[in-house]
């Protein structure tokens, strides 16, 4: 597979667009799109697209007359959700927005290679990332789309930052935007993930961002929690009033599903790919060596998770202990309404 997309990713044999002109930003296509041949022909050397909207031409005279006069020079469209740092996720609905649900889906095919849903767009709700300068306006880095209604409760469809955009851990705030506006859908109940099979990158990408959710949980707390102090995480150190209560080291894989909005098939992926995945062969009862009591873990998949490993994979992996996602950054009336159960499932917590 690898080699396959690496192939195609070095020869531009079978596109049928040299480049493209996002803006002022120029770079090559990595797929064939689908933009109808009467209006982009076979071999174009340039598309310029619209920075805002994604129309598109062949012709930059016209180009140029269209970003004069463009109606989302100025704002995006939709309903702003996120805004945190200069950073916004505007939710575009597709039926009320349909060219420009089918003009970003085809601006987008020409870096995605495995979807082929594109103009059915009033089924979907677009989420786009966009950065504003005080002086250059604002500009449209990515998105992710969802379908309205998904079956398999997937909370993504599909997810691209534009090229110029790409390493920017940008892909990672967009995720973790679409895990809570997923988590407020559904009420605090177990939610879904990204649509699968999910592409060689995306599959890359997203067990990056599990692993690393799973980390900050288990070091902080649930998403959105405050970020502790990280000296005071260190595995060995001993918190005053602790020393009854030693580091928790079995949780279950549905306790850290419901902890971080996550499937438990993801979490398991993203604990195997930590290293942390030892799950206890028969899941049983355990009694506390004193009392008799009975342990109250729900029932499930077991595993057994050393702190000090979960810190050691941290730092190994540069985790920042913050949340690439804001959550004071959400706007509007949502429920973030986030109940202080289930914190207890934390090692953090049952360290302080
Ligand atoms: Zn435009």
């Amino acid at each position: 597979m690898a080699t396959s997309k690496s192939a195609r990713l070095q020869s531009p044999v079978g596109r049928n667009l040299q480049n493209v002109v996002l803006g002022d930003l120029l770079f090559q296509p990595w797929n064939q799109s689908i933009y109808p041949e009467d209006l982009v022909a076979k071999d174009a050397d340039r598309l310029y697209v619209c920075r805002w909207c994604f129309r598109y031409s062949c012709d930059g005279d016209v180009s140029d007359k269209h970003k004069r006069a463009c109606e989302h020079r100025t704002t995006p469209p939709g309903t702003k959700v996120y805004d945190h740092g200069g950073y916004a996720v505007w939710e575009v609905d597709g039926q009320d927005y349909k060219l420009f649900g089918q003009n970003l889906s085809l601006f987008a095919k020409l870096f995605l290679d495995h979807k082929t849903v594109f103009f059915d767009v009033a089924t979907f709700l677009y989420y786009i990332l966009t950065f504003t300068d005080p002086d250059e306006g604002y500009y449209v880095l990515g998105f992710f789309s969802k379908e309205k209604l998904s079956w398999d409760a997937n909370n993504l469809a599909c997810i691209l930052i534009f090229p110029p955009y790409q390493h920017k851990q940008l892909g990672k705030l967009l995720m973790g935007v679409s895990y809570k506006l997923s988590g407020w859908d559904s009420n605090g109940g177990p939610i879904g993930g990204p649509e699968k099979p999910l592409s060689e990158l995306g599959h890359k990408s997203y067990v990056r961002f599990w692993a690393e959710r799973i980390a900050r949980y288990l070091l902080c707390g649930k998403p959105g929690s405050s970020v502790q102090d990280p000296d005071q995480q260190k595995p060995n150190s001993t918190p005053k009033g602790s020393r009854k209560r030693p580091p928790r080291e079995t949780i279950t894989v549905e306790e850290l599903g419901l902890g971080t909005g996550m499937l438990t098939e993801d979490v398991i992926t993203a604990l195997k790919s930590m290293g942390l995945f030892d799950p206890q062969a028969t899941p049983k009862k355990r009694k506390s060596n004193r009392t008799g009591v009975v342990d109250d873990t729900p029932p499930g998949q077991i595993v057994t998770i050393h702190k000090s490993d979960v810190w050691d994979w941290a730092q190994a992996h540069h985790l920042l202990l913050e949340d690439p996602v804001c959550d004071s950054g959400f706007e509007g009336l949502w429920p973030p309404v986030v109940s202080s159960e289930g914190d207890s499932q934390s090692l953090t917590s049952e360290d302080s």
